[in-house]
């Protein structure tokens, strides 16, 4: 049958791919998974991208799927935030086990190593001006003279001095 962007070629799957992402940090969580989604269900990122889910990416790596993994914006997405690994009944730690994967994107050549620097780079500043808005916020309720998009501008001014 021909193959379409829907569906999945599980029987040309790398059958050594897990077993490398498994000998990463938290990897040997990586059998535990038993696909109930709670992981999806409480990511911050897939409250915003339904497209965006844990729980796929670690089916993907365990049908040895490694270009659709490696090659994914889905694993530069993952904030890093480990909400999913506190809340997985088996204790899969998919936040770590994802850092494996970026780290494997890069020295495979999937994504350029000076562009991740750029996403770290990035994410670094998202969490600065997240705390700059969330601490603002706080510190002037209930009455904040401020909308939250003028906290967002301010901080965005003053995120680079
Ligand atoms: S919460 Fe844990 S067991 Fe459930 S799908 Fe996610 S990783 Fe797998
Ligand atoms: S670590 Fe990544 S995948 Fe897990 S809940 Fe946070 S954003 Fe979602």
């Amino acid at each position: 049958m021909e193959n379409t962007s829907s569906t999945i070629p599980i029987l040309q799957g790398d059958a050594g791919f897990a077993q490398e992402v498994a000998a990463g940090p938290g990897g040997d969580t990586l059998p535990l998974c038993y696909q109930c989604g709670t992981c999806t269900g409480c990511c911050p990122v897939g409250a915003v991208d339904e497209g965006f889910s844990p729980a796929l990416i670690i089916q993907w790596i365990r049908l040895g799927l490694r270009e659709r993994v490696l090659g994914s914006p889905k694993i530069w997405l993952c904030l890093q935030c480990h909400r999913c690994s506190f809340s997985c009944p088996q204790g899969v730690r998919f936040a770590d086990i994802n850092g494996t994967l970026r780290h494997m994107a890069v020295r495979e050549g999937f994504v350029d190593a000076a562009k991740a620097q750029e996403f770290a780079a990035l994410e670094r500043d998202l969490s600065a001006l997240r705390c700059a808005v969330l601490d603002r916020a706080m510190r002037e309720a209930p009455n904040a003279a401020l909308s939250t998009e003028e906290l967002v501008r301010e901080a965005l001014r003053n995120l680079h001095g």
